[in-house]
């Protein structure tokens, strides 16, 4: 297939570029390089230096190159953020695929793989969370990737030769075997990057966001999961695409690690003292979310290959370190 990856020089944008390459498929990167890398990107992978909001050029590419399918990773991701600049988030996240969505109309583009999240769930009602779990995100990030997934089952209506996957994504950890990328957000937020800094010494300390949570220690609960694994699925999922499809998939591994949990296992896995502050609860974390994701297991044939959270881990240290 001829697949045209928004975001292809983001953290797991750049992780699906090379499985697609791995897999036989033609690639074409957009990405407006905001936060990703064009270092990322493999030089023999055509790149545009190009903003989601420019329905005309991204119309001109999927034609340029007879694009049969779209992977879309480009997006805002911080929780915080979306709930200080609400606008910024639903105009790059929900307003930009709909641009894309809108180019991709015009030309007769009629695949498309959406990166989703669990913050879709917001508190969740039950865990493990399962696809059908109600969605009542609780901020503006997971709204705005919501509105997505309901703008995707409105276009299968209207259209039954479209079909669409949605991964919602948990824990999205590790980088690629041979180190060659890996996670690189500025600024950092996210649990393992930042622990093996303080690790490194290139933080003096990683602060627990609060220990009094409904959990067996005390922290929060979360699922972590490879990008490498992640990726796969949505390499499946591209696959098994057909008209009318209106796919939903959790992408976890189906077992929850707690904050203290993480910090053991990189204490282990790096050897390194990992000085550590206990401090309060950061807003809108719930106390645990993993995943069932049995459905991608048993649908697309998913078998993630990662599931220690040491090895999880060791994957980012080497990226880190080498
Ligand atoms: N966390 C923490 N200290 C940090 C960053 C994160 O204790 O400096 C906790 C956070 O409260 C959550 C878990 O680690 O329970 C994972 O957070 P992360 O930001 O990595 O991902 P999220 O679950 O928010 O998507």
């Amino acid at each position: 297939m001829n697949i045209l990856v928004t975001g292809g020089a983001g953290y797991i944008g750049s992780h699906a570029v090379r499985k697609l390459c791995e897999t036989g498929h033609s690639v074409v990167v957009l990405d407006n390089l905001s936060y990703g890398h064009r270092e990322a990107v493999p030089n023999n992978v055509p790149f545009y230096h190009v903003d989601l909001k420019d329905t005309d050029q991204i119309e001109t590419i999927l034609r340029k190159h007879h694009i049969n399918a779209v992977m879309h990773f480009a997006a805002l991701i911080s929780v915080g953020e979306s709930v200080q600049k609400p606008l910024l988030y639903y105009r790059n996240n929900t307003a930009g695929a709909m641009s894309l969505l809108e180019a991709m109309e015009r030309v007769g583009v009629r695949r498309f793989v959406f990166s989703s999240t669990a913050a879709t769930y917001g508190e969740p009602e039950e865990t493990p969370i399962l696809e059908t779990t109600r969605q009542q995100p609780i901020n503006p990030y997971g709204r705005s990737k919501w509105f997505v997934e309901q703008i995707l089952q409105d276009i299968v209506t209207a259209d039954p030769k479209f079909g669409f996957v949605v991964f919602r994504y948990f824990n999205v950890a590790g980088a690629t075997e041979d180190g060659s990328i890996g996670e690189n957000h500025q600024p950092e937020t996210h649990l393992i990057p930042l622990v093996l800094f303080a690790a490194m010494g290139k933080r003096n300390n990683i602060t627990v966001f609060g220990t009094d949570y409904p959990t067996p220690d005390g922290t929060c609960i979360r699922d972590y999961v490879h990008v490498n694994d992640l990726v796969t699925a949505h390499v499946l999922g591209i696959e098994a695409l057909s008209d009318g499809d209106a796919r939903f998939y959790n992408l976890g591994i189906g077992h929850g690690y707690s904050v203290r949990e993480i910090l053991d296992a990189a204490k282990k896995v790096t050897g390194k003292e990992i000085p550590t502050v206990f401090g309060s609860r950061r807003e809108g974390d719930p106390a645990r979310l993993f995943a069932n994701s049995d459905k991608a297991q048993k649908e697309l044939g998913w078998n993630p290959q990662h599931t220690n959270i040491e090895e999880i881990i060791a994957s980012a240290w080497h990226w880190h370190t080498h």
